[in-house]
């Protein structure tokens, strides 16, 4: 049992990096792949293609996936939804909230916020550097292919930006798109029922993610197709598990006044235990021949 803590904390183990606008950002273990993976893959041409390709990659982090999870997040928060934290992970953030929004029009407006916000900084940015008569990676040199100015930063990051958000709509759940997706789904179905659609056409579209993928030798979507099967099964679960707790019976108990005791007969003389109260159609509790207390079952 031990032994299992052990590698639940080691398994979830993140590092607390900051608090941006109340809300904790912290970096999952695995992040560090990303990086360590990209400089490894371009070490081999070179290390300043080595050092620009880390560069990107954090410089992305910092501001398309954060901006992006603080959209969600503060959105949430507009509709009374806590964030406990923003953590960051090789295939991008995760705003973890502490309870979903269950009215399906704030569902699609919190999940919709991440892509906009990537659209209002790539939006203006790009103009910003068109203004500049800045031309996509014009003045990128060499072999390796290193930028030269920080307009091919600005470029890179812009596109990077409509890249994300794009990829966010696409109706895969658990992704934004999916999501939007599922709460369209739930002005006509039930909750569980519209996860459930959701889900398995999420399912489809991963499989084609990771098929075009493998077929493109593209290492990481086949990876990141399973991980949206798996989350995606687990949403399921939860929601099923959730309908279930809620329509199981429920136990309702008052203590009775004792005014009303007083009128009440004990099934025998100072009877201690349940008896059924065919009247009000509830179970009395008597405690040596006096009712302390009414108990009614009810389904929600
Ligand atoms: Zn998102």
């Amino acid at each position: 049992m031990k032994r299992l803590r052990l590698l639940g904390q080691w398994v979830f183990h993140c590092v607390k990096v900051g608090r941006v606008l109340g809300i904790d950002v912290r970096i999952h273990w695995s992040f560090w792949a990303l990086p360590i993976g990209l400089a490894l893959v371009s070490l081999p041409h070179g290390w300043p293609l080595a050092v620009q390709a880390v560069v990107l990659v954090l410089l992305f982090y910092a501001q398309g996936v954060l901006i992006h999870e603080y959209g969600h997040a503060l959105m949430a928060r507009f509709y009374g939804v806590k964030t406990r934290d923003i953590i960051l992970t090789p295939i991008g953030g995760i705003a973890r909230m502490e309870s979903l929004p269950e009215k399906p029009a704030q569902e699609i407006v919190i999940a919709l916020a991440g892509p906009a916000t990537n659209f209002l900084f790539a939006i203006p940015m790009a103009l910003v550097l068109i203004a500049l008569r800045a031309v996509p990676f014009a003045t990128v040199q060499g072999n390796p292919p290193l930028f030269q100015r920080w307009t091919d930063y600005a470029w890179a990051l812009t596109i990077a930006n409509v890249a994300m958000a794009c990829f966010n709509l696409l109706p895969a759940f658990p992704s934004d798109g999916g999501r939007v997706f599922r709460a369209f789904l739930s002005l006509f179905l039930d909750r569980v029922a519209a996860t459930r659609v959701a889900v398995y056409a999420g399912l489809f579209v991963a499989v084609l993610i990771g098929a075009f993928g493998l077929l493109n030798r593209v290492v990481q979507l086949p990876f990141i197709a399973l991980l949206f099967a798996t989350i995606g099964q687990m949403e399921l679960w939860m929601v099923r598990r959730q309908a279930a707790i809620r329509r199981r019976p429920r136990l309702q108990s008052a203590l009775i006044h004792p005014h009303v005791a007083v009128r009440m007969v004990p099934p025998e003389e100072g009877f201690s235990g349940y008896s059924w109260d065919a009247r009000e159609a509830a179970w009395v509790e008597w405690r040596q021949g006096f009712p302390v207390r009414i108990c009614r079952l009810y389904l929600p």
